[in-house]
């Protein structure tokens, strides 16, 4: 592309920032700075003025502990806007962040913001109007495999199929690619979430122990499994026992807890099959080069990449630091914008009324 000196003065004053709204983590990424912030996208809200009282990680924190007035949201369930206003006093407040710490902090930013692949065309305008309304100047959606490959150095543009696997907190969203475009798509509910409820029903059924949400989230993070470990681990386990209603204390193994998520491996296994099934036989073949590259924070769980490349037959792999492939993958195209525009997703013409939350 020419070199144009104006565009390049612009360039320095503008404000572009790349975001990815996940059920359970929100990133910001700044062009010519990188991700900004990473924060859980949890909300607490008091409940009588619906006004957010924390957002991020201190939200999150509250997770369980809250009381009377105060209650903890993730206004981003299962992949789309559950709670428009939850959702757009949270972009708010990051992008506010945003300003804070930028030379230009009147600028009003252009956003890209990720949305799962094959979501209505509401569920868009959702995302979009919440973005203007928290203060950008244009907001522009990327379909999050699509920026997940790009993030992760996936050759995205070329003829040769690629295949990526995000397994976030609320959806697993998995999509085969060619030439720009997603070519087979298919998004599951899933994913880490429902990972820790299979802690919780297992230890509560194993051992009558009650155990929060946040502890189970621990457990799998520290020995979850989807594949024999060179070495099992135990981990201390601390809940409420169901029988005698005290506070109790237990030890549980890594092969306790793969048992305890093999369903849910099983059912994102089932899903990455039944796409595969649909891949074009040229592409298939391609994917037998190029494999299958996880992101999200569903692709740290131990022994993933092993369990599905043995049941695939295909090769799989990890993107470097999948947790933040969405948010660099909207980064890549914000360093190009013309002439990476054509990721982008086009919305509708029209207007959408929102239900107040
Ligand atoms: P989202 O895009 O939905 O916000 P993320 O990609 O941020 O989700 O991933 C968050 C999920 O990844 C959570 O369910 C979290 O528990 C899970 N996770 C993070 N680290 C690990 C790990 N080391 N092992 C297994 N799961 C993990
Ligand atoms: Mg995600």
């Amino acid at each position: 592309m020419a070199f144009n000196p104006l565009d390049w003065i612009l360039g320095l004053f503008s404000l572009d920032v790349g975001i990815d709204l996940g059920t359970a983590n929100t990133l910001v990424f700044v062009r010519n700075k990188g991700i900004v912030i990473n924060e859980p996208s949890w909300v607490a809200v008091d409940k009588r003025t619906r006004e957010p009282m924390a957002v991020g990680l201190k939200a999150k924190e509250m997770m369980g502990r809250t009381s009377g007035n105060i209650v903890a949201v993730r206004p981003v369930r299962d992949g789309v806007i559950s709670e428009f206003n939850i959702t757009r006093d949270m972009l708010n407040y990051f992008i506010g962040q945003v300003h804070e710490q930028s030379i230009v902090p009147f600028a009003r930013p252009r956003v890209i913001i990720g949305i799962p692949a094959g979501v209505t065309e509401v569920e868009k305008r959702a995302v979009y109007d919440a973005a203007m309304s928290a203060g950008a100047r244009d907001a522009y959606l990327i379909e999050e495999p699509v920026a997940a490959a790009l993030g992760a150095g996936l050759p995205v543009a070329d003829v040769k199929g690629s295949m990526v696997v995000d397994i976030g907190g609320g959806t697993t969203e998995v999509a085969v690619m060619s030439m720009g475009g997603v070519i087979v798509a298919r998004s599951l509910r899933v994913a880490g979430d429902e990972m820790d409820q299979d802690i919780v029903q297992y230890i509560r059924t194993k051992y009558n122990l009650l155990i929060g949400e946040g502890v189970a989230e621990q457990v799998k993070m520290k020995i979850g499994s989807a594949y024999p470990l060179p070495q099992e681990k135990t981990m201390e386990v601390r809940g409420r026992n169901l029988v005698t209603g005290l506070p109790e204390s237990i030890e549980v193994s890594s092969v306790e807890v793969r048992d305890a998520l093999s369903g849910s491996v099983q059912v994102i296994l089932d899903t990455i099959r039944d796409a595969l099934d649909e891949v074009p036989p040229e592409v298939v073949a391609d994917l037998m080069d190029t494999g299958i590259c996880l992101a999200g924070g569903g692709a740290l769980l131990l022994g993933l990449t092993d369990r599905l490349a043995d049941d695939l037959n295909l090769r799989v792999w990890q993107a470097e630091d999948p947790l933040t492939c969405v948010a660099r993958g909207a980064g890549v195209v914000l360093s190009d914008f013309e002439g990476m525009r054509h990721y982008l997703v086009s919305l509708e013409r029209g207007s959408t009324r929102h239900r107040a939350a």
